[in-house]
Parts: structure tokens; sequence; C-alpha cells
């Protein structure tokens, strides 16, 4: 009846709410970690400036450099997230080069790659129907994640392949890989804080934009892996 509706509806709201109070919770946490350690790597380069020790000079510089990448990666996925939120994000579905837009978000990784001494390769030559804006924001994710979970000098692959009338794109990469158990939850929002049966490094929100976008165009987006064997993550997308 009416009561249970109410009822219902106001349990529904309270769980929002605890949700977003605990994402603001994790949100604050992701980005303070980088925070952190910007500090204490210039409060450190600050200190030994005059020992002009070179080598360990350039390692600050890079853990600064990193950090500040990692945030700059954080608050686009904040702003990403409540931009796809906020009423309904408007789409242009267009004829696109795939291979260009994976192009420019290895182009924009690069830095990160280069750091960590990781090739990235794209052998993706094919066209789909997609937002420019939107796929990119997906390529860069995932290309991030792959730099972010895999170990120096190794490659991360970029291919797609026709499967039927859609598109398969996938990004491989040679890291520590995602156990079967966590392969159903990294897409998930707000994984941070509910569920805390493995290890975070981040807001957990990049999958879910990704899941969010790939969706929107009609696809679907998954991840195959196992342990100690690297990460495949997939998408598909409708052909032109
Ligand atoms: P974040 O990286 O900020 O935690 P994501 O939503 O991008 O958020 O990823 C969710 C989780 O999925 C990560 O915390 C990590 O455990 C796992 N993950 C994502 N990409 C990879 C990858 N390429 N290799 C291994 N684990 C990954």
């Amino acid at each position: 009846g009416l009561a249970d509706d109410f009822r219902v509806m106001v349990e529904r709201l309270r769980e929002s709410d605890e949700l977003r109070t605990e994402f603001i919770g994790n949100v604050s946490h992701e980005l303070r970690t980088p925070l952190t350690s910007i500090r204490e790597a210039s409060t450190m380069l600050r200190e030994d400036y005059f020992k002009a020790d070179r080598d360990s000079s350039e390692k600050l510089l890079d853990i600064i450099s990193t950090e500040s990448d990692r945030m700059i990666n954080s608050v686009n996925n904040i702003l990403e997230i409540t931009r796809l939120d906020i009423a309904q994000a408007v789409y242009e579905f267009e004829d696109a080069d795939i291979g260009r837009i994976a192009e420019a978000a290895i182009q924009n990784t690069a830095p990160i790659a280069a750091r960590r001494n990781i090739s990235v390769i794209s052998a993706i030559d094919a066209s789909a129907k997609a937002d420019r804006e939107k796929l990119a924001v997906v390529f860069v994710n995932l290309i991030g994640n792959a730099l972010k979970y895999s170990g120096e000098a190794t490659t991360v692959r970029l291919s797609a392949e026709r499967i039927g009338d859609r598109l398969r794109v996938c990004v491989a990469d040679e890291g520590a890989g995602i156990a079967q158990e966590e392969l159903g939850l990294i897409f998930e929002r707000y994984r941070l804080g509910s569920n805390r049966s493995f290890e975070y490094k981040g807001s957990g929100l990049g999958l879910a934009i990704c899941r969010k976008i790939i969706e929107k165009h009609g696809g679907r987006i998954w991840a195959e892996s196992g342990q100690g064997q690297g990460s495949r993550f997939y998408f598909t997308l409708p052909l032109c």
C-alpha cells in the first residue's frame, strides 16, 4: 500500500544519502594521498637543495610528476561522473575513426608510460558509431589503468576486431591481473568503501564511468584476467 511505498522511498533516499557521504569521503582520500606525497617530496627537495644530489632530486621530481598526473586524472573522473549524472549528458554519435581516438589517448598518457618505461602499441584501424569525446574518456581510463597496474618495462596492446555488426576493442596489459571474484565488482560505482574485500588504490570511478559511456553507445564492457596473467579489457561499439 501507500505506507509501504513511502517506507521504501524513505529507505532509498537514506541509502543514497549514505552513498553520497561515503563517496565524498573516498574522493577526499583519493585526492589527499597524492597531495601528501607531493608535499613530502617537495619538502625533501628543499631540504636537500644545497647538497645537490642529482639522482635523488630526480627521483623526488618523478614522484611529484607522477602524483600530479594521478590527481589530474582523479579530478577529471570526478568532473566526468558529475557531468554524466547531470540530467542527460548529450551524446553525438558519428562515424568515428576509432584508431585516431586511441592514438590521441595514447599521446595523452605518454608521460606516464615514458616514466614507467611501458610501451603502448595500437593496431586499431577501424571506424564505429561513437561520440568521440566520450570514447576518448574510455580510452584514457583503460590505458591509464593498464599503466597504473602494470610493472615497469611491459607492453600495453590495443586492438580491434569486427564481430558481426559490432566492433570489439581490446586493451591488454601484462600487469598483475585481476582475481576472478573481483572481475564482477570493478565496474561498480562507489565500489571503494562499500565493499572492502580487496585492496583499493583509487576511487573506483574510472571503470564505472567507462561502463556508463559504453552502455550509452549500446555496447558492452567487460574484463578477462587471471592472477598473474595480465588483464584484457573489452568493449563493443556498433559499426557504422
Ligand atoms: P581506480 O583505479 O581509481 O580504483 P577504476 O574504476 O579505474 O578505479 O578501477 C577499479 C579497480 O579495478 C581498480 O582499483 C583495480 O583494482 C582494478 N583494475 C582496473 N584496471 C586494472 C588493470 N588494468 N589491471 C589490474 N587491475 C585493474
